[in-house]
């Protein structure tokens, strides 16, 4: 902790006990990622090469037609509402966020909208939400009905968007059926959904059109990096949307699996995506990171996960006043977390206290803050080392 580089230019590190949070900088990377980024950034290659190698190990991966990396899944789901929008249409590339004469609707249904739902306005499009609350309200037994997604597409639809998590409705096979019956792609956010690895394929064998996953969280390749897999033609329109464009037309000869110059007829002006850029350290480190995470033990992680979060668990429920549980690992995270309820009458602090305090010490620790409500805290395993999850015991105790 003293020797880290945060400190040497003069930045409070951070401790990170609640997980893949991109404000606190998401993950720890993974050390044959970071060399891999560190040998890519004394030389060149074309980005497009580059992004068409990933496309290859994304196949791979997850099943899907092609692949290609974007600057993080929120920049995936601009590509995506982009690439719904414009199709191969150069025209239509160009005038992108301006969509006056362009089919630009995304479906959305309600209990599925959330604050990355500005990224696919980021690319012009306009959000259409159907349905109601009512089953997470508890006024009525269901959300959405399929038929409310199905009268909601018409000839202004550009894509339906699902968000991914574990008790999600109606059912993904029922929203890419309707919306297919309607020649409507559908596509999934599913940033945080890994692991487990299997969820690399289910979507796209589900038969989504384009998925989005981060690169930065539990793959831990770089902050800046998100997976889109899904349909070539919609992949095409992404990387002629998205790369670097700038190109004398007798001598671009971008490669022909990501760009199909006779399709597109002429070369396409930088696009929405331009600002979003990927380069070659990100692209070479997330396809280092994406191997590795194929590979990775997860039973294995997902065991050590549970024995830290076990063991913070049991050593704090020793202190008056407090009581904790684990949370079952699908809810909200991949990995168990810790609540840690606090009753600030008999112990020393509350939880809203102990957050606060454990951010303005040095090292600053982040523990979860999402259910301050309910006088608890939160300890996510994730991005803790065993030294650091010690460190983490010993601070608590100190306000309990
Ligand atoms: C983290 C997250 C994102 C954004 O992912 P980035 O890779 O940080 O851009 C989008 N949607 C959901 C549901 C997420 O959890």
């Amino acid at each position: 902790m003293t020797d880290s580089i945060y400190e040497e230019i003069g930045v409070s590190p951070v401790i990170n006990a609640t997980g893949t949070k991109t404000r606190i900088g998401g993950s720890r990377i993974r050390p044959e990622a970071a060399d891999a980024m560190q040998r890519a950034a004394d030389g060149f290659a074309r980005i497009s090469d580059l992004q068409a190698r990933a496309s290859t190990l994304i196949q791979d991966a997850t099943g899907a037609e092609a692949g290609y990396v974007c600057s993080g899944a929120s920049a995936c789901l601009t590509m995506a509402a982009a690439a719904a929008i414009a199709g191969t249409d150069l025209e239509a590339m160009a005038q992108l966020p301006d969509t006056d004469g362009l089919a630009d609707e995304i479906v959305i249904p309600r209990t599925h909208r959330s604050g990355y739902d500005h990224a696919y306005r980021v690319a012009g499009a306009s959000i259409v939400d159907v349905g109601t609350n009512d089953a997470h309200l508890g006024t009525g037994s269901v959300n959405t009905e399929p038929w409310e997604i199905d009268r909601a597409i018409s000839e202004e639809t550009a894509a339906v968007a699902y968000m991914q998590k574990s008790y999600t409705d109606p059912p993904l096979e029922t929203v890419v059926e309707i919306a297919h019956d309607h020649d409507v792609p559908v596509i999934v956010d599913a940033a945080a959904e890994l692991p487990p690895v299997t969820n690399l394929n289910r979507f796209v064998d589900l038969g989504v059109d384009l998925v989005a996953f981060s690169g930065g969280k539990a793959i831990r390749g770089p902050q800046t990096t998100g997976i889109l897999a899904g349909r070539e033609d919609l992949i095409r329109s992404v990387a002629a949307q998205h790369l670097d464009m700038h190109a004398a037309e007798p001598a671009w000869t971008p490669p022909s699996s990501l760009l199909d110059v006779e399709e597109l007829g002429g070369v396409p002006r930088q696009g929405i995506g331009r600002g979003m850029k990927v380069g070659k350290e990100e692209l070479v480190g997330l396809i280092t990171a994406l191997t590795a995470f194929l590979e990775d033990d997860h039973d294995e992680n997902a065991t050590v996960w549970r024995a830290r979060s076990e063991r913070i668990a049991q050593e704090l429920a020793e202190s008056p006043g407090v009581e904790t549980r684990l949370t079952a690992a699908e809810k909200t995270s991949v990995a168990p977390e810790v609540v840690v309820s606090v009753d600030a009458s008999v112990a020393d602090s509350s939880a809203v206290d102990i957050v606060r305090g454990l951010r303005t010490e040095h090292p600053r620790i982040y523990v979860g803050a999402d259910d301050l409500d309910a006088d608890a805290l939160t300890i996510n395993p994730m991005c803790l080392t065993d030294d650091e999850a010690e460190y983490v015991l010993e601070r608590l105790r100190t306000y309990l």
